[in-house]
């Protein structure tokens, strides 16, 4: 059975996709999105050999090689032009999945892609910056929280102009809901312009126990004499009175 993860993963991804699913381990989520019809064909791409034979096998034992090509390589190099137009990239951190994206999208592996489906372990913010400053625009973003660890899910989708599907309006969309004081883009980027307009409980509680960790850090910095040490400690105490500030202001 599917977890919960890729279960959101999954029906975000749009019917009848050409699916390309980088990093893909077992091959889960291209197996249940061919299966479903989620996916018309799918590539799972993977760079480690364990992985890559772990799919193989997967896609074999389902009778789905026909419609799952399994393929060895690093990021977005195992896709031809044009090949996908949905890709997922699950269970990396945010600066691998970016860094994956930024090198496809000079080979220009990106074209023809409408959809992107992400899930940055750590590091949403980063991701998110890479898909402002490459005109990728958030359509939806999904936190939840499965066997004791939390998941962001993002849904990213090119930017156009014409039907308003824009950074800019997204952002300060997001912004506005901050109301008197409107929320920096700063925070946006690292809980989400989404998220924060529509907190959940996992929301609260990740952000409070981030609030935790970084009162941890400052404490220990407070132990050196050195001046970066002082400067850093003030930038985290701004952080945290800053999210402080966003938590209390939520419904
Ligand atoms: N996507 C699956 C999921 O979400 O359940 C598997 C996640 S697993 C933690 C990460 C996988 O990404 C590993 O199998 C790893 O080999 C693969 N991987 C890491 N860097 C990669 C890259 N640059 N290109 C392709 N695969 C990569």
């Amino acid at each position: 059975k599917l977890s919960q993860r890729l279960g959101l993963l999954l029906e975000q991804i749009p019917r009848g996709s050409k699916l390309a699913d980088i990093g893909s381990d077992h091959a889960l989520l291209p197996l249940a999105a061919v299966q479903t019809g989620r996916a018309a064909s799918a590539v799972a791409g993977e760079v480690n050999p364990g992985p890559f034979r772990a799919a193989q096998k997967a896609v074999q034992d389902a009778g789905l090689t026909g419609r799952i090509s399994v393929r060895r390589g690093d990021g977005l190099e195992v896709l031809r032009p044009e090949e996908a137009d949905c890709i997922t990239i699950a269970g990396m951190g945010g600066a691998l999945i970016a860094s994956i994206l930024n090198r496809g999208s000079l080979e220009g592996k990106l074209g023809g892609v409408r959809t992107l489906l992400l899930q940055p372990n750590v590091g949403e913010d980063i991701l998110r910056r890479w898909l402002l400053d490459n005109g990728w625009v958030l359509t939806a973003e999904a936190l939840l929280e499965e066997d004791g660890k939390r998941y962001e899910v993002l849904t990213a989708v090119p930017e156009d102009k014409d039907t308003g599907v824009t950074n800019e309006s997204l952002y300060a969309d997001a912004a506005k809901a901050g109301g008197e004081r409107p929320y920096r883009m700063d925070m946006l980027l690292n809980m989400g312009p989404w998220l924060i307009r529509q907190p959940n409980p996992v929301f609260f509680a990740k952000w409070q126990d981030e609030i935790s960790k970084l009162e941890r850090i400052r404490k220990s910095l407070s132990h050196s004499e050195q001046e970066s040490a002082e400067s850093k400690r003030s930038e985290i105490g701004e952080f945290i009175q800053e999210i402080t500030e966003v938590l209390a202001c939520l419904p």
